[in-house]
């Protein structure tokens, strides 16, 4: 049967072991990468030198073999091929919506696997970045809240997912990296100029699998990499991570990583926030927006979203929007809202609202001079859309389900 917008997945090879006892270089800071250099055999001051050359290839050229090097001496190439790696997650499945969105199921070198999303839209691209495998969370109308957590991700884990949209967007630059003469024992230097290029991934939203404040130096050292001028260079204006509530890691998010904050707020009372998103019995709603309200750097320029799943009957009254309005009111908050239509997945237990709703529920608080847009579901049919990522193929049983639930709720204590 043909299914209106299913796209075959395409499958993709097994994992080799990436890289057998080799160092992977991705993730790894300018002065690490350095330090790695020491500890094979380079000087100081060499090594210095070849990891500002190596790092440039690896984040602004996107090169994954030292061969192409061109301006580190042909004879040293193979040593650093002998020693070192530039991996990339493993593509598992690579899917594509109708709308045009793309979902790849990646593996880890130990198999473990994870979702990647990117959504391109008339004006930006914007690539969903996964921070753990699973998640510690049960947020109930979340299709990741129903695994375990497997594991955090590595920072080279978490910039990977960046570096091979890009090798799959085909968006590395071509030509020769300004300010980097050619290498003068080198003959086969390429020809032409670096240019930026119009770039198709421009925002990155850690959004995907996984709670990032829970899995923070990680992350943070991944988006250090990816906000790096001399790499990926992509202005933290263009970043957003997204937390369900880790009040205690929101002041040194602002601080250390200084990226726009996304806060999944999704209900005004305790009693339904504990209920749909459990972690509010730990940190509670005035704890939350007392937060939000001390958010390094908050304020007009830089608003704190509040993203709001809408679940029919459950937290989409004109009293819930009225109650959004003056708690943002209250606690004095720069914000706008993001209104997400709750995106099914197979044995969720709620419904979407219906569109009448949600418009309702936008017009109220647009009328109180915050910014509610709705966010347009993408990539549903390819279970792509926000919370419908889930990387094991296993169906549990509703037992199952309420089984874990009710492990994540006594860890959190
Ligand atoms: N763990 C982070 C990032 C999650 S994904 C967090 O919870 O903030 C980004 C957004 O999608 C979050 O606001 C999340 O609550 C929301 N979401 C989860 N499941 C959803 C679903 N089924 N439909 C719509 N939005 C969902
Ligand atoms: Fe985890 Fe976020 Fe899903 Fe909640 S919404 S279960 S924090 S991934």
């Amino acid at each position: 049967m043909q299914i209106p917008g299913h796209i075959d997945p395409v499958t993709t090879g097994t994992v080799p072991l990436r890289g057998g006892n080799r160092i992977d270089l991705v993730g790894l800071t300018r002065d690490a990468i350095g330090g790695v250099l020491v500890e094979a055999g380079l000087d100081a001051k060499a090594a210095k030198l070849r990891a500002k050359q190596i790092w440039h290839w690896i984040y602004h050229r996107g090169v994954t073999d030292f061969e192409a090097m061109t301006d580190i001496a042909k004879a040293m190439r193979p040593w650093l091929t002998d020693r070192f790696i530039i991996g990339r997650p493993t593509v598992r499945e690579a899917q594509v919506s109708s709308d045009g969105t793309r979902k790849w199921l990646l593996a880890a070198a130990d198999g473990q696997e994870y979702e990647m999303v990117f959504i391109p839209d008339a004006d930006r691209g914007t690539l969903c970045v996964s921070s753990q495998v699973g998640c510690t969370l049960n947020c109930r109308f979340c299709h990741t809240g129903t695994m375990r957590l497997v594991r955090n991700l590595g920072a080279g884990e978490i910039v990977g997912q960046v570096m091979l949209a890009r090798d799959e967007l085909g968006e590395w630059p071509k030509g020769t990296m300004a300010g980097f003469g050619p290498d003068p024992e080198d003959d086969d230097e390429e020809g032409g100029h670096y240019t930026a290029d119009g770039r198709i991934l421009t925002n990155i939203v850690m959004m995907g699998m996984g709670e990032p404040l829970y899995n923070f130096e990680e992350v943070k050292g991944a988006l250090k990499i990816v906000m790096d001028g001399d790499g990926l260079a992509l202005s933290r204006r263009r970043i957003t991570l997204s937390t369900s509530g880790v009040v205690p890691m929101m002041a040194r998010a602002g601080e250390e990583i200084g990226v726009n904050l996304a806060v999944s707020l999704h209900a005004v009372s305790k009693e339904i926030r504990d209920e749909i998103v459990p972690l509010n019995r730990k940190y509670g709603i005035d704890e939350l927006l007392k937060a939000c309200a001390a958010y390094p750097g908050a304020g007009n320029s830089r608003r704190i979203t509040f993203e709001y799943v809408m679940l029919k009957d459950k937290n989409d009254s004109d009293d819930d929007a009225r109650e959004l309005v003056r708690l943002i009111k209250h606690y004095g908050l720069h914000a706008k809202v993001n209104l997400i239509p709750f995106n099914p997945w197979p044995g969720a237990m709620y419904e979407c609202s219906t569109p009448e709703r949600v418009r309702a529920f936008s017009n109220l608080i647009f009328k109180a001079g915050i910014s509610a847009p709705v966010r347009t579901p993408r990539g549903r049919d390819i279970m792509a859309a926000c919370g419908q990522l889930k990387s094991a193929a296993t169906k549990p049983t509703r037992a199952e389900l309420d089984r874990i639930a009710e492990e994540k709720q006594a860890a959190l204590g």
